[in-house]
């Protein structure tokens, strides 16, 4: 049986097609945080999934993983760690390459933000083909860190994006 509060969160997500090229279905969670209920149930949510769970890393992969990371972090008692794009970092940076659909991309994180044996949280916003999440799964897991679980507020199922995790768990609100 469904949360009641997801239907809302899901009215609040807003889809503009063709965006950023022709073809994508844009899923927008900007109109999310537009409302204060949706974007406090969205954060509640994964605050209820998270709280008893011995957690001390959410790593929030950029850009959007910094909104709903950061709030779900302090509610647990957990830190924050921003899985950033490349050369954005000032400090000692560890870094995983990971393919687009064309090209390739890179995400970093500083030296010293973990510690081995920490129990992390991964957030973005959505998983298309799961690419991203892999290289924060794999940045994280370099430096001995426990990936407890993914989280999105949204995942495309068609994309398989939760098989390139592995075994690893996702757990999404909403599918699309
Ligand atoms: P992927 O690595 O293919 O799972 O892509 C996930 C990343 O791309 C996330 O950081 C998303 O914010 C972004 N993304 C991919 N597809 C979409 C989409 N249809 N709408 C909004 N964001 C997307």
């Amino acid at each position: 049986e469904q949360d009641p509060r997801l239907e809302r969160i899901s009215s609040a997500i807003r889809v503009i097609p063709d965006f950023p090229k022709p073809g994508i279905l844009f899923q927008d969670i900007t109109t999310l945080l537009l409302d204060p209920k949706a974007f406090k149930d969205t954060i509640d949510l994964f605050v209820e999934r998270y709280r008893d769970q011995n957690i001390n890393v959410v790593a929030g992969v950029e850009a959007r993983g910094f909104i709903f990371g950061p709030p779900i972090a302090l509610a647990i008692g957990a830190k924050f760690v921003p899985m950033r794009k490349p050369n954005k970092l000032p400090g000692e940076v560890i870094s995983e390459e990971y393919s687009l659909e064309y090209g390739k991309d890179k995400m970093e994180m500083h030296v010293g933000a973990v510690q081995p044996g920490e129990r992390a949280l991964v957030i973005d916003d959505l998983i298309a083909t799961g690419g991203t999440l892999d290289a924060a799964i794999k940045l994280l897991e370099r430096v001995g860190v426990h990936v407890v679980e993914c989280a999105c507020l949204i995942e495309l199922p068609e994309l398989k994006g939760r098989d390139r995790l592995g075994n690893k768990p996702l757990f999404v609100l909403v599918k699309v």
